[in-house]
């Protein structure tokens, strides 16, 4: 048998704004299963990075491959149905909305326009919707967020919100699953409860993880492999341990 191929590989992938060259050839590989910690200072790639794998900036140099098959040029809209979800820094959820409905704005890929044309009063109708119910429900339990399931997400505290935005986007069904530093803001209990979500999901649904992560801890305790970004170029990858503490890596630190 042939080795597995890597569920996202990035080939050479270059990124200018203007003048600013955001990602210098860089190149990725995570194999299944996996969960890849993206490391580096600020302003070094890392959210352009994400951005251009989600298909909000396409890479201007190289190639984005999920699967096998090229994701350049997929539009952000779609990649949820190509099996990839993404959660934010900074907690993008809609406001006015209960913690449930938000939840249920996950499933709407599987939707049908009609379904989708009724999305806030689909639990009355039929029975596929009910299904996509009977999921949110289970994505609630895994959660714990049930004690907050009808609140408006604005009331909710910033750590149970960041538990939301995570749960909308498990909801997709995701086969991989990037994590724009979902620790940020959180106290030290919210973290503990997000790292072991984190290691507990990925077994239980099979999932593929990249994340961004400041906190080096993080990423050597939960990530098997990291790669580190410093003005757009990668300068260290490997076990997250050796990654992290490679050299380079400590001197960009120190001199960002
Ligand atoms: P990080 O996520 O590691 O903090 P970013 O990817 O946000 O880094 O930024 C990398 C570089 O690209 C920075 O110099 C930043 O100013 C620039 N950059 C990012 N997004 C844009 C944009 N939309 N327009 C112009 N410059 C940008």
């Amino acid at each position: 048998p042939h080795a597995a191929q890597p569920v996202l590989r990035c080939e050479q992938v270059s990124r200018w704004f203007g003048g600013v060259r955001a990602l210098s050839d860089v190149s990725l590989s995570i194999a299944q299963g996996e969960i890849f910690g993206l490391v580096g200072p600020n302003g070094s790639g890392k959210t352009t990075l994400v951005n251009t794998i989600t298909g909000f900036y396409p890479p201007q140099q190289g190639s984005i491959h999920f699967e096998g098959q090229p994701l350049t040029g997929v539009r952000p809209h779609l990649i949820a149905h190509r099996g990839i979800a993404r959660t934010f820094q900074n907690v993008a959820l809609f406001k006015g909305m209960s913690v449930l409905d938000n939840i249920l704005l996950g499933r709407h890929i599987f939707m049908r326009p009609s379904a989708l044309a009724s999305l806030f009063y689909w639990w009355w109708a039929e029975r596929e919707e009910i299904a996509h119910r009977l999921k949110v429900e289970e994505i609630i339990d895994l959660l714990q967020l049930e004690s907050v399931r009808d609140e408006p997400v604005e009331v909710i505290p910033l750590g149970l919100q960041k538990r939301v935005e995570l749960a909308r986007a498990l909801a997709s069904q995701p086969r991989m699953l990037i994590l724009d530093e979902p620790m940020a803001g959180m106290n030290q209990e919210e973290k503990e409860y997000i790292v072991r979500f984190i290691l507990d999901a990925k077994e239980a649904l099979n999932l593929t993880i990249l994340m961004i992560e400041h906190h080096m801890d993080v990423i050597t305790a939960i990530c098997d492999r990291a790669l580190v970004l410093n003005n757009g170029r990668v300068i260290a990858e490997g076990p997250a341990r050796e990654a992290v503490n490679h050299p380079d890596v400590i001197a960009a630190y120190i001199g960002g």
